[in-house]
């Protein structure tokens, strides 16, 4: 079972790599990437603890933003992290994430939510990318909400009056980068139903002339309907298709290997990479 997209606690899981490598191992996994938001900093921790009988593909979700304001979520899989265009395309997305995150706050504060940055830091790993979910977490601590996704639900959604964005590149400009430093680039549940706007199914032919590889079909975020749509538009594009669980740990719902991807869709992907990176122990 091979298992494309998963956080750790280095973005917005809730588990260590290394809980995260035992648990993909206890559920069957054969395969597992771990792909924290703009980071690449759980990548040594996950190297260190594999174990035989599990390959690692190592990468990241990247944020990215269309030129119309549509939040994008970009997979970069197999590249070479000393790329230093893409590692400083990650970081400033991560440094920019302080200053978004502190107008946030201002917002709830003026709204008469007593929360401050310390708060939401509080609820950070260290060297871990800062996010909405580490906002909700906090506001669940100090007793105004009970969950994550009920914070989500009533004020944090992206068509709340308290949402803000953040710098992120253009999915063209993330997908250049990842490709330059050798990976694979995967367009992450690109028809998701929670979100409110999504890229339209004619823009997929100008991500793939920027060298987008495949697309993410099977997740819990999408239809039936949407699957047949995007498995269609990856049969016109020549696109491998991916599947996955977005596994967060206790953040989310969403279960390790509750979607896969087909295994011979996964050997097209690889073979796409300029090297061959999973990384496995004998
Ligand atoms: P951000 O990158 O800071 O804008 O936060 C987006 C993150 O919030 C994504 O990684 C999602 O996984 C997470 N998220 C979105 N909706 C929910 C929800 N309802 N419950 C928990 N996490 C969520
Ligand atoms: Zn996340
Ligand atoms: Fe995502
Ligand atoms: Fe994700």
């Amino acid at each position: 079972m091979i298992d494309l997209h998963t956080h750790s606690n280095f973005s917005d899981g809730t588990d260590s790599p290394t809980t995260l490598l035992s648990k993909a191992m206890a559920h069957g996994l054969t395969t597992i990437a771990l792909t924290d938001h703009d980071t690449v900093a759980g990548w040594d921790e996950a190297i260190a603890h594999l174990r035989p009988g599990l390959e690692l593909v190592l990468g990241s979700e990247i944020s990215c933003q269309t030129h119309d304001g549509i939040s994008v979520h970009m997979l970069g899989l197999l590249f070479d992290r000393s790329n230093p265009e893409l590692m400083e395309m990650m970081s400033a997305t991560r440094e920019n994430r302080y200053t978004r995150m502190s107008k946030i706050i201002e917002k709830l504060n003026a709204a008469n939510y007593e929360i401050t940055l310390e708060d939401v830091l509080a609820e950070l790993s260290d060297g871990a990318t800062l996010g909405r979910p580490h906002l909700a977490d906090a506001l669940v601590t100090k007793g105004y909400m009970k969950s994550r996704d009920q914070v989500f639900a009533e004020i944090l959604h992206n068509d709340s009056p308290f949402y803000v964005s953040h710098y992120s590149p253009t999915p063209e400009e993330a997908i250049a980068r990842v490709k330059a430093a050798g990976g694979v680039a995967v367009m992450a549940h690109p028809m998701s139903s929670l979100r409110s706007r999504v890229v339209s199914p004619e823009s997929f032919a100008a991500y793939v002339d920027a060298g987008l590889d495949g697309i993410e079909v099977f997740h819990r975020d999408h239809t039936l309907e949407n699957r047949e749509r995007l498995l269609s538009i990856a049969a016109e594009l020549d696109l491998v298709v991916t599947g996955s669980s977005d596994y967060h740990g206790n953040g989310k719902l969403n279960l390790l290997g509750e979607n896969t991807t087909d295994p011979e869709e996964f050997a097209k992907l690889e073979a796409r990479a300029d090297a061959r990176r999973v990384v496995t122990r004998a």
